[in-house]
């Protein structure tokens, strides 16, 4: 849009206010510009003349991520705290590693549920249910943990690192160097771990076993399975080349 033959910018007195308040709303320079066929610089001369403050690079990248990230206020502050290992309650308290609340809300929220299991209550929702989980919490909490645990084998791999299987429900992870009983003691257990693992970027250090292999290898420190193909490799080694 260099063409010198455009007539100059000269919006109408209702031109001027729209543009104004679509830049004051969030839209871009860029976006006006685009939305009236002039260049960014005529658009932000003309915000100047006008008085208008514009904004930083930084505040408009800002502004932009919130607008496109499709959260809502409360998503981000909450966000924020779980970045900033706030409690993602409160938002200010910080929190003790691997917690996702400070002490004084997770006693609250123990207190409530207990309340609520008391009063034939869902401990989730606060709904009348005759089990203590009512049906609805009882399935988002299934979904929540399918994907989990779908995110770490993806991670990890879908068949056992020993055997091969890969018939999914006998699968789990193993810490590689071992080191496992003692993340169990310290409570990384199950979707604990799981969520550990997500947190930590499924860091290096951990592998798919079966269940069969991951017993086998923590009695034994190495599964059987690994002594046999030690075996196999060592035959086929001393079969004399004919060819
Ligand atoms: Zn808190
Ligand atoms: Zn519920
Ligand atoms: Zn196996
Ligand atoms: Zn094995």
């Amino acid at each position: 849009m260099t063409d010198s033959s455009k007539p100059r910018f000269n919006p109408t007195e209702e031109q001027r206010r729209d543009i104004v308040a679509r830049y004051q709303a969030g839209e871009s320079i860029c976006e006006l510009a685009r939305s009236f066929g002039v260049q960014d610089d005529t658009i932000r001369r003309f915000l100047t003349r006008q008085n208008v403050p514009l904004r930083s690079v930084s505040e408009a990248v800002r502004l932009k991520r919130s607008i496109n990230d499709g959260l809502t206020n409360q998503q981000r502050r909450t966000a924020r705290a779980i970045a900033d290992r706030r409690c993602r309650s409160c938002r200010t308290a910080p929190v003790a590693p691997r917690r996702r609340l400070c002490e004084s809300c997770l006693a609250a929220s123990r207190n409530r549920s207990a309340q609520r299991r008391a009063a034939g209550l869902c401990h989730g929702c606060g709904e009348p249910s005759t089990a203590p989980t009512c049906p609805s919490c009882r399935a988002g909490m299934k979904s929540w943990r399918q994907e989990l645990r779908d995110a770490v084998l993806d991670a990890y791999g879908r068949s056992c690192a020993c055997c091969g299987e890969t018939l999914v429900d006998t699968l789990c992870i193993d810490h590689i160097n071992g080191g496992g009983s003692k993340e169990r003691r310290a409570g990384l257990t199950g979707y604990t771990f799981y969520r550990w693992l997500k947190a930590n970027g499924f860091p290096p250090g951990f592998e798919t076993l079966c269940g069969a292999c991951n017993l086998a290898k923590r009695n034994k420190s190495e599964c059987p399975h690994q002594a046999q193909i030690r075996q196999m490799l060592e035959h086929i080694a001393k079969i004399p080349l004919t060819y």
